[in-house]
């Protein structure tokens, strides 16, 4: 089991909007595509594998991708004492529900979401204060790709645990990755640490590896910043395929090699 982490934060103020949780992490990246929302729920099934109760919030507004990654769907309702109840995720059904919410769950899915700032702020504010999420040691928060509003919300609305950072090993995702490092300082969020993504590949049937966007790249920059490196993850088909297919928590449950890098990040937060 993983010792879970007391983050030095005063979590009466996470009282005053309404939530019971231990620590509110954000998986945030400097641009899109580099897996963010992959490593966002993996991580948050992983903690909940581990045996923390876990809630998975999808900040992603623009672009919400947790509810096509955990194969959910449906219309979140609302209940008797007017709190939003999130879709529970059943899979594997030998682990306890995880509620989880996300704009995909209210806009059909080709319709895009055209919002402006202070819009964004009252539904992200509402996704936090007026969902059922529950006592939950965990809730993480899957944030847009690159800086913004979302950020800055989430910064006035709650004093978040940390945030992770995501990115691959190119120089271009780590330039991106700087821009997001220094947002979070700018508005106080800690920063827990760097995830390296599409780390490296094994070829399953040769067993040669090649550093397709390179390696290491996020552990010499997370040096270089002063911030803890987290841990990589490889390129891996089965979490494409898992994720395409909506199967990602029956991959992260089933598949514990799959799983190795990601509770190791858990473990590192
Ligand atoms: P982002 O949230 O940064 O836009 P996603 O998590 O949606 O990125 O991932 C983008 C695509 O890359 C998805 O198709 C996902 O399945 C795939 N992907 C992410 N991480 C990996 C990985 N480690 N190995 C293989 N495919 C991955």
């Amino acid at each position: 089991n993983v010792s879970f982490v007391d983050h030095p934060r005063p979590p009466a103020r996470l009282g005053q909007v309404g939530l019971r949780v231990k620590s509110v992490i954000a998986v945030g990246s400097g641009k899109g595509g580099v897996g963010k929302s992959t490593v966002a729920a993996s991580l948050a099934l992983t903690l909940r594998q581990l045996g923390a109760s876990v809630g998975l919030m999808d900040a992603d507004v623009y672009g919400p991708s947790i509810p096509h990654l955990l194969g959910l769907s449906g219309r979140p309702s609302v209940n008797a004492e007017k709190k939003i109840e999130p879709i529970m995720l059943k899979e594997p059904a030998s682990l306890p529900p995880m509620p989880v919410m996300s704009m995909g769950f209210l806009v059909e899915p080709d319709q895009a979401v055209i919002w402006r700032g202070p819009m964004l702020h009252g539904s992200i504010n509402q996704f936090l204060s007026d969902t059922q999420w529950g006592e939950l040691d965990y809730l993480v928060i899957d944030l847009p790709p690159g800086t913004g509003d979302v950020v800055l919300t989430l910064s006035q609305a709650l004093p978040l645990a940390g945030s992770v950072v995501v990115c691959t090993p190119q120089e271009v995702a780590l330039l991106d990755a700087i821009k997001a490092i220094s947002m979070f300082r700018k508005v106080n969020i800690p920063i827990l640490g760097m995830v390296e993504n599409m780390s490296g590949f094994q070829c399953p049937d040769c067993g040669k590896s090649y550093d397709i966007f390179g390696r290491g790249g996020a552990r010499d920059k997370a040096e270089e910043l002063k911030v803890p490196y987290l841990g990589g993850l490889p390129i891996d088909i089965g979490i494409r395929t898992a994720g395409d297919e909506g199967r990602l928590a029956e991959m992260i449950a089933g598949n514990s090699a799959a799983r190795a890098p990601i509770e190791a990040i858990a473990k590192a937060l």
